[in-house]
């Protein structure tokens, strides 16, 4: 199917989910993850109205957002090195992807030296799997309270993969966490947080993130087809 009917489908999926939970779908940010997509494919999707891109790798994206018109906003997804965040500050305005003091650390060394402040998501691995990157649960409050004293970074969100399975209630149960998360940072009054964002959600999961309160959900598959 075309981008943009994958799309307008999407969009119909989101409406539904909000419906069942009362929520409106004006709360939920679609993030169309291009990861191996070409640009061409990527304009029909700015076409249809996306306007906020994702991408898992500093390397691969920066061909594509140079590419690209600036009225578009562009996500890292993925795991970060830090060989790759003076890169990724020209190319990114958030990164999904802090999982770590260190991280966070030398994100701030390099938005300082260039005079500029970057949102940040902390990445919480929330089905205990080995192979997801993501700071432990019980660690996330710490890191987020140390996240907002670092004058150049803004924390914007929380950011988890769901467990890879097809039983839901595993799947629900990491929603469920990141969103507990969510208000216990809130509760614990860090200051300027009130606004966090929850980016859960992709292909297989997003109906059920947006039922646990996701506000952004993160979509590749079932916008540009299975990937190679
Ligand atoms: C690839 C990817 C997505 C999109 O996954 P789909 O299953 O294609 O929707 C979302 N988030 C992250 C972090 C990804 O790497």
């Amino acid at each position: 199917m075309p981008v943009a009917q994958n799309i307008s489908h999407i969009r119909e999926r989101i409406a539904t989910a909000c419906t069942r939970v009362g929520r409106r779908s004006e709360e939920i940010t679609l993030v169309a993850i291009t990861k191996t997509v070409s640009v061409p494919v990527i304009r029909e999707a700015v076409k249809a109205g996306i306007h906020t891109f994702g991408e898992n790798r500093v390397q691969e994206a920066a061909a594509k957002i140079t590419g690209l018109g600036s009225e578009i906003t562009w996500h890292l997804v993925g795991h970060l090195q830090t060989n790759k965040i003076k890169k990724a500050l020209s190319l990114f305005s958030v990164i999904q992807s802090v999982d770590s003091l260190r991280l966070a650390q030398e994100i701030q060394r390099h938005a300082e030296a260039a005079k500029q402040t970057v949102r940040v998501f902390i990445e919480v691995n929330t089905s205990g799997e080995s192979t997801k990157l993501g700071i432990e649960p019980k660690l996330a409050p710490e890191l987020a309270k140390r996240v907002v004293e670092f004058p150049n970074l803004r924390l914007g969100g929380l950011m988890t993969i769901g467990a890879l399975t097809t039983q839901t209630e595993i799947i629900r149960n990491c929603f469920q966490r990141l969103r507990e998360l969510r208000d216990e940072i809130r509760k614990s009054n860090v200051p300027r947080v009130d606004l966090l964002e929850l980016s859960m959600g992709m292909t297989d999961d997003f109906e059920i993130a947006i039922e646990e309160g996701s506000t952004m959900v993160r979509i590749g598959r079932a916008i540009f087809g299975e990937r190679n």
